[in-house]
């Protein structure tokens, strides 16, 4: 017998939630069980045509390219932030990753500080942090604040320790809440970064799916202290690709760098192929532009409606700004729910789960205290590919016209409201 030596920091952690409660609804389907999966956030949209079309044209490519990635790459990514962000980057100051959660990996592995992560924020983002063995200083937020850090809280907790090294997590549109900060917020937290040196990672994989279409990045306002995180996962639908992007200022170079000898040490360059079809996606253009416009009109109009169905039930929750998300808090249920032995998150999702078939996350896993009744939906699960289409040829789109093409996600709250409604 082998003596068992995982490493400390590994020992006692799960797989992450969002990859297994996909695996488990899958498990479950295969099993013929009616399943609504709101448990994975995978954008449904189909990667668009222009840029599925170039990974066929360079499925030849088979060199191992730069660590930090492919030139052409890089520039258009800097002509990208440029365009969307008003940022302006030279290429040198962009790196390529299999996915933007393994730079992030790299990023917390090279970087000496304090992770500040705001709660609740993406599963992966302490996990990471632990792995690493780094510090982490958790910025509860709540229901009141829009699960937004305010300035003013995060201003309290840098004067604890003013000139420590650390390096805050921002993510807006946010995973799990579907919310944003205000143009007010983003410079207020600006300005409290600029005077406690702070170094901000702004994971802004979500930016191009705002809902209205006006995300603003915090490198704005913060160009020399602000990583600006982006990929392909959300807004071009091609998750499984795996190319994330970061964009570093001239005076994070020393972060760039050091990221890229850990790269090359470890996954050496991202595919080949999915670089130079990566090209096309990030050159924008007007079928992509379109198929922006499409999507977000489309979330949008799901969102909302899940919105007005829950809180006419009287569920707590925020109209959604972006993303493909809702967090909703069933604190209302407290007594009914503890009456069916449902006192956390968890037992909330997995009764739900077992009773309509709706797979969520629970707000644990999210980093929330385990008692917070609350729910991550990833209203994800229709055909993507249908609702473009019915988008582009219906002169007015209405929700009831969109109902029709893709029925799940309705359905699925629809289900949510009946399990409420018989807890009375
Ligand atoms: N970001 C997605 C989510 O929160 C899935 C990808 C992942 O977690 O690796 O559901």
């Amino acid at each position: 017998m082998l003596n068992a030596s995982i490493n400390l920091n590994v020992r006692g952690l799960k797989k992450s939630a969002t990859l297994e409660i996909n695996e488990r609804s899958i498990a479950l389907e295969k099993s013929g069980n009616k399943i609504y999966r709101f448990g994975l956030g995978q954008s449904p949209f189909p990667v668009p045509e222009s840029v599925v079309k170039a990974l066929k044209d360079n499925a030849h490519q088979k060199d191992y390219l730069p660590v930090q990635g492919l030139r052409e790459l890089r520039e258009s990514i800097s002509a990208f932030h440029l365009l969307n962000d008003d940022v302006r980057y030279h290429s040198d100051q962009i790196l390529i990753g299999p996915g933007s959660k393994e730079l992030m990996f790299l990023l917390q592995m090279v970087y000496y500080g304090d992770i500040q992560i705001p709660s609740p924020c993406w599963v992966s983002y302490a996990p990471q942090a632990r792995i690493i063995g780094r510090h982490i200083e958790v910025i509860p937020t709540s229901f009141e604040s829009r699960w937004r850090i305010s300035p003013d809280h995060l201003k309290t907790i840098l004067k604890i320790d003013p000139l420590k090294p650390r390096l805050l997590i921002l993510n807006y549109p946010g995973n799990p809440d579907g919310l944003t900060y205000s143009e007010i917020e983003l410079q207020e937290i600006a300005e409290i970064a600029r005077s406690h040196r702070l170094i901000i990672l702004s994971d802004e994989i979500y930016g191009l799916l705002n809902h209205s279409g006006t995300h603003k990045s915090i490198a704005q306002y913060y160009p020399e202290g602000t990583i600006i995180s982006s990929g392909l996962s959300k807004w071009c639908g091609a998750g499984g690709w795996r190319l994330g992007t970061f964009a570093f200022p001239k005076e994070l170079t020393w972060i760039l760098n050091a990221m890229n000898v850990v790269a090359s040490e470890t996954y050496t360059s991202v595919s080949a192929p999915i670089q130079y079809a990566a090209i096309r996606a990030f050159s924008m253009g007007n079928d992509i532009n379109e198929y922006l416009h499409a999507s977000r009109e489309i979330l949008k109009m799901i969102g909302n409606h899940l919105f007005d169905t829950l809180v006419k039930k009287d569920v707590r929750l925020h109209a959604p700004t972006g993303a493909f998300y809702l967090f909703p808090d069933f604190t209302s249920f407290k007594e009914q729910l503890y009456l069916r032995n449902i006192s956390t998150s968890s037992d909330l999702a997995n009764s739900l789960l077992k009773e309509t078939g709706v797979a969520t996350l629970p707000g644990s896993a999210f980093g929330c205290p385990k008692e917070e009744l609350t729910l991550r939906l990833a209203y994800v699960n229709f055909n993507g590919r249908k609702a473009l289409d019915w988008y582009s040829n219906t002169s007015l789109p209405t929700t009831d016209g969109l109902r029709k093409v893709c029925p799940e996600p309705f359905d699925a709250v629809d289900r949510i409201v009946e399990w409420i409604e018989q807890l009375h």
